[in-house]
């Protein structure tokens, strides 16, 4: 791979970093190494790898100012945010050191007398892992520290758009974890592909798009490794009865437009029940129309461009495709220039009313601060909508009728469920998806053990 720079988003003509691509022969040595270093730190009794964990968390708060700074820099979003990001990059890592110190493994009952059946689970070996650019620490983070507490090794390749981050957290390691247990390969698709394609990586933990994610598991399948797959989302908020709307619509609102919308459980579909619908809009369009838009680095900003050229074309063609289609813009609508911010890839919030589910802006994913408004009569109605895309990330009900609830829970096709309040998920929970959203053991929580460790059946007679 060239080597290759990274731009400020909100003024493109500023060059962040420069980096050197890895060439094969690096990954080839990265491989080698991660291999070695794992082969001793799998014999490191868990409780004492969790203690490790945790001192490598302490050296990455200790940098976690320079952290929040290269994810504003890089990403575009409000440093207010990249704080809160590296905080929570740490935080579940904590988590998860606290589950592997405590974990004991299963005991099963047996079918003999006199024998003990347990159920134990080992390191998997070297991990290969590969992440997108809108959560520069935590998506990365997601996956180091339970390949690092569940006794593996790591190599890490991170956008090319955003890997300051990522590169400052594989700095902390040294000196804390054994050499080489935490390794970070530079580029894009090319060093991505020979990564997940290596035979020597036993698992592939991958975090981006469909498409990508399809070629990965493709790559992946051919030497057989075990793999986990964290997809897009076309995520929904029902409202059904809201006694507080605005409290309902300020969380809404957070969930669409944190990170411009560049969240994979960014709430980008408000299906809401008629009665409602008007004054949802007028809520929705309200806050919307309050965003500053600003460099990330500005303590005013509280939304920040978006992070690629190519994502401001994509989410403009696609409002606009939405708009042809019937939909109503009720605010936002389009790229916008900031003062100061010459060439930033701007993206007014947006609230698109009068959308049909079938709609295109209103079932593929558009990664932007971007609503679209649905309205419904009958709950079949709304539940159709809300299962009617191909994705199943996550999702959130508004009400206060137990049945609703009950049926939500019950039939919202996602891996992850919300009532009553937005799409952000706790530190300790398995977070992942169904449908195009996900393949595979979901990440945070313990549900990692399923695919940082194999599973072994043990008698003892
Ligand atoms: P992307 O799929 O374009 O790239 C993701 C990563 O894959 C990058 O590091 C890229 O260099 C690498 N890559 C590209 N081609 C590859 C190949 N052939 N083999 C191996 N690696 C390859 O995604 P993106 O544009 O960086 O991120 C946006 C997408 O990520 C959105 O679709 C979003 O929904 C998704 N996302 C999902 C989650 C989740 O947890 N479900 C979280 C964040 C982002």
């Amino acid at each position: 791979m060239p080597d290759f720079e990274t731009r400020n988003p909100a003024r493109p003509a500023e060059v962040v970093g420069r980096y050197a691509g890895t060439t094969a022969e690096g990954l080839e040595r990265a491989l080698a190494a991660a291999a070695r270093a794992q082969a001793s730190w799998r014999r490191i009794a868990g409780v004492e790898r969790a203690l490790a964990l945790g001192r490598f968390l302490d050296a990455v708060a200790a940098r976690s100012g320079d952290i929040a700074r290269a994810i504003t820099r890089e990403q575009g979003k409000p440093l207010a945010e990249a704080r809160s990001e590296t905080a929570k990059a740490i935080a579940e890592g904590r988590a998860m050191a606290a589950f592997v110190a405590t974990d004991s493994g299963e005991v099963r009952p047996s079918a003999r007398a006199g024998v003990r059946n347990m159920v134990l689970r080992r390191p998997r070996g070297v991990i290969g892992a590969i992440t997108p650019w809108n959560f520069p620490i935590l998506t990365p983070m997601r996956k180091i520290a339970p390949a690092v507490a569940f006794g593996n090794a790591i190599v890490l390749k991170p956008s090319e758009f955003a890997p300051a981050a990522a590169q400052l957290v594989v700095d902390a390691a040294r000196g804390v974890l054994p050499d080489d247990l935490v390794q970070i390969v530079l580029g894009g698709a090319e060093v991505g592909g020979a990564l997940v394609s290596h035979a020597g990586v036993a698992g592939v933990t991958f975090t981006g798009s469909v498409a990508t994610g399809k070629r990965v598991y493709a790559a992946a399948a051919a030497h057989l490794a075990e793999v986990s797959l964290e997809l897009g989302g076309k995520n929904a908020a029902v409202v059904h009865d809201a006694p507080d709307l605005g409290a309902c619509l300020d969380q809404v609102m957070l969930a669409a437009c944190l990170c411009a919308g560049q969240r994979c459980t960014a709430i980008s579909r408000v299906i809401v029940r008629r009665a409602l619908h008007d004054d949802t809009v007028a809520g929705l369009a309200e806050r919307a129309a309050a965003a500053k838009l600003g460099d990330g680095l500005d303590p005013a900003t509280t939304m920040g461009p978006l992070t690629t050229a190519h994502q401001l074309a994509h989410v403009r063609e696609l409002v606009e495709a939405g708009v042809a289609a019937g939909a109503r813009v009720v605010t936002g609508g389009r790229p916008v220039e900031v003062a100061g911010c010459e060439g930033g890839y701007f993206h007014a919030p947006t609230v698109l009313d009068r959308v049909d589910a079938g709609n295109r802006v209103a079932r593929e994913e558009i990664f932007g601060p971007v609503i679209s408004v649905i309205a419904y009569d009958t709950l079949d109605e709304a539940f159709s909508i809300l299962n009617g895309v191909g994705y199943g990330l996550t999702s959130s009900l508004f009400s206060q009728d137990a049945g609703v609830i009950r049926r939500f829970v019950d039939e919202s096709e996602n891996g992850m469920i919300h009532v009553n309040h937005g799409t952000i998920p706790d530190n300790h929970m398995p977070f992942g998806g169904i449908k195009d959203s996900g393949v595979g053991a979901y990440s945070v929580g313990p549900s990692a053990a399923h695919f940082h460790t194999t599973e072994h059946s043990v008698y003892l007679g």
